[in-house]
């Protein structure tokens, strides 16, 4: 176990110590104490002066234990090659046979033939080296009284974190507050199942091994559910994973399939290759050639023939292609997902963020005593009127649409501030209307008491609130979300000011209407009020747009002439949902759309018979997605699959190509998946598909350039041995054509 350093700050302008605390000690102490050990403030965090303080103390909180073997070692150690070494002895031979033109010209070939194998393995080392740097990690610290969102490397000990669902511990944290927190440790303990976490001290007795911790939230685990805030105890080499992360270094990253069978390939014709040389020196000698030229033609024909350089030359190909992943805004996490790429034939996508912009805006009113309104402007601010019948509806002077824009306001966790959003687009667009209607002052008229949060799988929101200025008047709940969910809740609707029990009738017209927003494209959102969840007041619906991203189409025809299905997952209806699909081309008349209530009826078999027809999921949540994918890949598919929340996880590491969200993913998804969209753009899947496919064939033609010279030069020395003709190349021309192959040709290939 690691022991506590104590480290003394250097004399100057600070005399004071800061130690690093043991996870172990941090847990056994209240946290006030630890706090007071670190110096820290709990709320308002450190101040910037006293980080820079410290870091120049404690250092980054990243991990440096390379050591980096000097260059000229890395270039003495090319010359252990077994080939190369015949070549030297084949040298030293000829000067002492007093041949000094071939040992000068066998001399200059080996240095060029070191020195290109030696280029291709540092640019090989080197593009590995960028992309593990790729992904820096993140994280919200307070600092200086404000939440701030800043890369993990800046955190020094002392520090405030604050966790939230889906984030990587970024430090080994102290925690002091946790609200039904548990984190997933598996990285660090092996253990799989997500470890409950809370504030109060350890008994030293009771904390020895690191999954008995429950107040600490190591570096490099995930929280799984609830938030929490800690102060951080070790960083960098001082946590608790600097362990594991030295380990995980020492251990070589798996070959990739295709390094693998290049491997192979390599062994097997350098077999063959040996045993043709075999025969033409034996034959040349029995011809009775003279041994130590047959010697020096076998050791170059082998230098030539043999693709030593070959599985390096296929680690640079997919760096590099990788490297240019990045420049078109994908960040590939492993290098087999490369290849995997370039055969990929389904791309299952969300809906909101991917394929459409997640821009939000209300733009239709319905309210549940049958009055439509029309919604103008666009984007999260106040421009833009609402519009009934051709009069413009402001504040309270309509209390049927005012209503809507109430219950839509306080069931809410969005904000916006000059004109930008912080929180969920579909809530953003809840009180942009508001604003539009002079009502955004309508949030604080509220207590809010109790709160059902949003999930996909629930597809609705609600609220006990009570009136700030009339506290001693029963609670009342707002509720929003998905209209068949909505309505479930609802025994009342709401007619001119009055509240009439909800018939048939009713629901009728408002399943009617849902649908026919729907299916203009809309999200349609249903809104309720009342004293308790059964008994909620349905208020009427808005449809909100959420307009496709630019050029999606386009890939989208791309793609599926080039053979690659696309399938739309969404939580949406199916209305809206068909809707979208075909206007972005991925939904024709012989396609089917499923909802994720069909999914859970039918087995992967019964599935997999449907799947190949099927366009569009919807109603589908992230428990579907794992179905999904198993049944395209009993049909034989290469599924890749986006995701973005934390329940996305699983799918991600079901999928062929688990394909996480830069922008909105969590830690959680973005540690699960192969590939990171840095702006969720669909066509970023399209590019890296296109650049897969490009690299395979790259390497193809590379194998194919290889073998063509390598079989040309063994055939030519072969046949004119076998005739006894005089060899038609010597050692060194032999040589020289291999450095010239295996130069500018080879390499542009
Ligand atoms: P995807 O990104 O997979 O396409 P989605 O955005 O289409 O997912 P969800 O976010 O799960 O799907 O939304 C499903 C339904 O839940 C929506 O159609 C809407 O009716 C409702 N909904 C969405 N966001 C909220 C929210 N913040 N509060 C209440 N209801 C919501």
């Amino acid at each position: 176990m690691k022991v506590a350093r104590l480290q003394q700050i250097p004399d100057g302008d600070n005399e004071t110590m800061i130690p690093v605390l043991s996870s172990k000690k941090a847990s056994e102490l209240p946290v006030d104490e630890v706090a007071s050990i670190l110096q820290a403030n709990l709320q308002h965090g450190l101040k910037n002066c006293e980080v820079c303080h410290r870091r120049a103390f404690h250092g980054w909180n990243e991990f440096d234990i390379s050591e980096d073997e000097p260059l000229w070692k890395k270039y003495i150690s090319q010359f252990k090659n077994p080939l190369i070494m015949l070549l030297l002895a084949s040298a030293v031979i000829s000067v002492l046979m007093h041949q000094f033109d071939d040992a000068v010209s066998i001399t200059v070939a080996i240095v060029i033939v070191v020195t290109v194998a030696f280029v291709q393995e540092y640019r090989s080392e080197k593009s590995l080296e960028e992309l593990s740097k790729l992904v820096p990690p993140e994280c919200h610290c307070v600092r200086e009284g404000r939440v701030e969102h800043t890369l993990a490397r800046d955190l020094v000990p002392g520090d405030t974190v604050c966790l939230s669902v889906g984030d990587r511990v970024p430090a080994d944290l102290r925690l002091f507050e946790a609200v039904d927190l548990s984190i997933d440790e598996s990285s660090l303990t092996g253990e799989t199942a997500p470890c409950a976490k809370s504030t109060a001290p350890q008994p030293a007795a009771t904390n020895g091994d690191l999954t008995s911790r429950s107040n600490i939230a190591f570096m490099g685990t995930l929280v799984r559910c609830g938030k929490a805030k800690g102060i951080v105890i070790g960083t960098g080499e001082n946590s608790e994973f600097g362990e594991v992360f030295k380990m995980m270094q020492a251990e070589e990253a798996p070959k990739t399939p295709l390094q693998k069978s290049m491997d192979l390939l390599g062994k097997q014709l350098s077999l063959y290759s040996f045993g043709i040389i075999g025969i033409i020196m034996l034959v040349g000698w029995l011809q009775g050639k003279h041994i130590l030229d047959m010697f020096t033609i076998g050791v170059s024909l082998a230098v030539a023939a043999i693709p030593e350089g070959l599985p390096i030359v296929v680690t640079v190909t997919l760096a590099l292609g990788v490297m240019r992943m990045v420049k078109k805004r994908a960040i590939v996490k492993k290098l087999p997902i490369v290849e995997t790429l370039g055969c990929c034939n389904v791309i299952c996508s969300d809906k909101t963020g991917t394929l459409t912009k997640n821009e939000m805006t209300v733009t239709h009113i319905f309210t549940s005593d049958g009055q439509r309104a029309e919604v103008t402007g666009v984007g999260y601010n106040r421009f833009g009127e609402v519009i009934l019948d051709g009069d413009v509806i402001h504040g309270y002077n309509n209390p049927s649409i005012s209503k809507i824009v109430e219950a839509g306001c306080v069931c809410n966790d969005a904000l916006i501030r000059n004109n930008t959003l912080m929180g969920k687009p579909t809530e953003g667009a809840l009180i942009a209307l508001a604003m539009k209607m002079g009502l955004d002052g309508l949030q604080e008229d509220y207590i809010r008491k109790a709160e059902y949060p949003f999930s996909s799988e629930q597809k609705w929101m609600a609220v006990k609130c009570v009136h700030r200025t009339q506290q001693d008047k029963p609670e009342v709940c707002f509720m929003k979300g998905a209209y068949e969910q909505v309505i479930r809740y609802c025994t009342s609707y709401s007619c001119k000011g009055q509240i009439l029990p909800l018939i048939q009738q009713q629901r009728e017209q408002y399943q009617q209407e849902k649908t026919s927003m729907g299916s203009a494209g809309l999200r349609v959102l249903a809104l309720a009020s009342g004293p308790e969840l059964g008994q909620l007041t349905f208020l009427g619906l808005v449809g909100i747009i959420d307009p496709p991203r630019t050029g999606i189409k386009e890939a989208v025809t791309t793609l599926i002439t080039s053979g690659v299905a696309i399938k739309m997952i969404t939580g949406d209806s199916q209305e809206t949902a068909v809707a979208i699909a075909s206007r972005l081309g991925l939904y024709s008349k012989n396609s089917q759309a499923i909802s994720g209530e069909e999914i859970d009826d039918l087995d992967i078999q019964q599935l997999s018979q449907i799947t190949p027809k099927v366009a569009v999921f919807y109603r589908a949540s992230p428990r579907h997605k794992l179905k999904i994918i198993k049944s395209l890949q009993n049909n034989g598919a290469v599924v890749a699959m986006t995701g973005d929340g934390v329940n996305d996880a699983v799918a991600l590491k079901a999928a062929d190509i688990g394909v996480a969200m830069g922008q909105t993913g969590t830690d959680v998804c973005k540690e699960a998946a192969d590939m990171i969209l840095v702006d969720d753009d669909f066509q970023t899947i399209m590019s890296a598909i296109e650049e897969g496919k490009g690299i395979y064939n790259n390497i193809k033609n590379f194998v194919r350039f290889q073998l063509s010279t390598s079989i040309a030069a063994l055939t030519l020395i072969s046949l004119a041995t076998l005739m006894n003709f005089p060899n038609p190349l010597n050692a060194m021309q032999i040589l020289w054509i291999n450095i010239i192959m295996d130069g500018p040709p080879a390499q542009s290939i």
